[in-house]
């Protein structure tokens, strides 16, 4: 079995003090035998306090962005190598409310996956539908389109990706895809990733969008589900803790 693997995506949320609060708490409530990868994405300044208060635990640092830059007149951005100094792990690389409200295309989301890649950490592609691209009947389209890009970028290293499908119409709404609607396209998905490697079955594919304490066992339990995404779900401890213990 494949290990599986939990995010937490804190977005722009977090002080010193929660953040302090919130890590104890994790820690101490992980259980000795817990069986999936864990990892906290959060806002860079916050990088170095949870890369210490996470030391010696089993928590994985993340990002939630990374320039598709490597240096130099950017102002404003932070590279690669500069997450890979604070032990950043793996990094968020077109989640929706980038790709919103940031303009992001699925060329530059390609561009930072490279550049995550080339510094040795993990990118989370992140795909997704909106709700008109849904009723329109263009998901796996609008799935596939995104994850070409990524795929054409960077050649044989996809393998070594994480890929995060979260639905627009899902994520923050309380209105998750049902676990068939989900494994659909994660299926569709993992085809796609099998006709560029031959390493397609080891990859991880994480779904987001409102995933819960109540809703994480069903969603998990599907065969091309590795993990999740979680937003703010991820921000109490204890939903969190209950999302790691269904994986
Ligand atoms: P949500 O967010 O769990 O709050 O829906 C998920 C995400 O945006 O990664």
């Amino acid at each position: 079995m494949k290990k599986k693997l939990i995010v937490g995506n804190w977005k722009m949320n977090g002080s010193l003090a929660a953040n302090a609060s919130l890590v104890q708490a994790l820690r101490a409530g992980m259980a000795e035998g817990t069986a999936c990868g864990v990892a906290l994405a959060v806002p860079a300044p916050y990088l170095a306090q949870i890369q210490s208060l996470c030391a010696g635990s089993r928590i994985d640092l993340a990002a939630q962005d990374v320039s598709q830059h490597e240096a130099g007149a950017f102002t404003g951005e932070v590279s690669a190598a500069m997450l890979r100094d604070f032990g950043v792990r793996y990094v968020l690389v077109g989640h929706s409310e980038r790709r919103q409200f940031h303009g992001e295309s699925d060329a530059t989301v390609a561009a930072k996956a490279q550049r995550a890649l080339a510094a040795g950490i993990t990118p989370i592609v992140c795909v997704g539908e909106t709700l008109a691209e849904r009723e329109a009947g263009q998901t796996e389209a609008v799935v596939r389109r995104q994850l070409a890009a990524v795929i054409h970028a960077n050649g044989r290293c996809i393998s070594e990706v994480v890929v995060a499908y979260e639905p627009v119409w899902a994520i923050g709404t309380g209105k998750t895809a049902s676990p068939a609607q989900a494994q659909e396209v994660h299926a569709a998905l993992r085809s796609q990733l099998a006709a560029a490697t031959a390493h397609a079955e080891a990859m991880l594919l994480l779904y987001g969008g409102s995933m819960n304490a109540a809703n994480a066992a069903q969603l998990l339990a599907e065969q091309d589900i590795d993990g999740g995404l979680v937003g703010g779900a991820s921000l109490k401890a204890s939903d969190f803790l209950s999302i790691i213990a269904a994986a």
